[in-house]
């Protein structure tokens, strides 16, 4: 069995690693030479456009499947006419454009913050009567981890985050005062069999995943579940999602769906019975799905533009280091590290010790 996939980065690479016990190779399709994952498995190097190579992508992988969800609407449509692609082209293209998504999520039923679309300035104010201060203004596609945004704080703010677009599409949306963020990642197969991880608690600093934690037993699981099985129904999804949320005042807003494996799921490898990677293949290639449920209490922390000396991490007991083989950069995240603890009390000092590893990359 060999899946391709489209993007060569460290999603690409753990989903490879956890498919190699099961006899599973890869294929992976990216325009950059030393993309971290061709290591395991065959390289098409070159532009995600050019169909020669998405031909033989498709000619040599009895799936294919993307890390990431910027993949062009006519990439996706040229290898859906010969091979098996999933997620399925429609749910890439509601997840890559942030107003798409946003209609998507209310007929849905799923509520989002306030959001108004804006293409000129005048657009902006205007729609700052309807979404309200403070607000952010994000564009409507290419848009991740921060990137492409602008906080407005007052009406001082419009012109210079408008200019800062240069001309992109964007969209405005009230800012949530949230007392957590949190996702879900769901997993559906080829023959509709449904799985849910239990709930990350996450933390972002500067817009980025910081740190992850699962949440057993958590009050919004039930709910969470209700609205990704929703989203889910309603794509014909196959594959892993993660819909991340915010919980304000007991109640759910959605703010973004991934149709990939995430990085709140990274926690997954050690700390559920199987993996997000494992299952994501598992749901793709039409195999049964694992068991989600989580072994012990587990963190996650990023490690974003550099990594630690890895005796510092692996001296953290109970501590698991993956480095991602990738040239450290700001803002890049190139390696985390996961807590596995039986007790809650055992996992607090660890994780501590894990982010004060993380916070010393940020400072230096
Ligand atoms: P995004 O790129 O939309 O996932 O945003 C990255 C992070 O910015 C989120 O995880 C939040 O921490 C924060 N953020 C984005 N949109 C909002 C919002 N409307 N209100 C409050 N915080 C937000």
């Amino acid at each position: 069995m060999k899946v391709g996939i489209l993007g060569g980065g460290q999603l690409a690479r753990m989903i490879a690693l956890a498919g190699y016990p099961l006899g599973i190779r890869f294929i992976f399709l990216d325009p950059s030479v030393g993309a971290c994952a061709t290591t395991l498995g065959g390289h098409l190097h070159g532009d995600y456009h050019d169909e020669n190579l998405l031909a033989e992508l498709a000619e040599r992988a009895d799936a294919v499947t993307y890390e990431f969800e910027n993949v062009p609407a006519n990439v996706a449509g040229f290898l859906t006419s010969r091979t098996q692609v999933y997620p399925s082209p429609k749910a890439l293209a509601v997840a890559q454009d942030r107003l798409v998504e946003k209609e998507f999520l209310n007929n849905l039923g799923i509520p989002t913050a306030p959001y108004a679309t804006v293409d000129s300035l005048n657009d902006l104010q205007a729609a700052m009567e309807k979404v309200g201060y403070p607000a952010i203004l994000k564009t409507r596609t290419q848009g991740y981890d921060g990137k492409g945004q602008s906080v407005l704080k007052s009406a001082a703010d419009l012109k210079l985050a408008w200019e800062k677009l240069e001309g992109l599409a964007a969209i405005v949306e009230g800012f949530v005062n949230f007392n957590r963020e949190i996702s879900i990642v769901a997993v559906r197969s080829v023959s509709g069999e449904l799985a849910f991880y239990p709930l990350s608690e996450n933390v972002h600093k500067g817009g980025i995943l910081r740190v992850s934690e699962s949440r057993k037993n958590d009050s919004q699981q039930a709910k969470a579940e209700e609205y990704a099985t929703r989203l889910m129904i309603e794509l014909d999804y196959v594959g892993v999602l993660a819909l991340e949320l915010f919980e304000v005042n007991g109640e759910l807003v959605a703010n973004e769906f991934a149709p990939r494996v995430h990085n709140s799921g990274h926690w997954t490898i050690e700390g559920a019975e199987t993996s997000q990677f494992e299952n994501h293949l598992r749901a793709i290639l039409d195999l049964p799905l694992g068991s989600t449920v989580a072994v012990g209490h587990v963190a996650m922390v990023n490690f974003i533009g550099g990594k630690p000396e890895s005796e510092d991490v692996l001296k953290i007991p109970n501590a698991h280091l993956h480095l991602y083989a990738k040239a450290p950069r700001k803002g890049r995240k190139v390696a985390h590290a996961t807590i596995r603890t039986m007790t809650l009390a055992e996992l607090e000092p660890l994780k501590k010790r894990l982010i004060a590893l993380a916070d010393e990359i940020d400072d230096s």
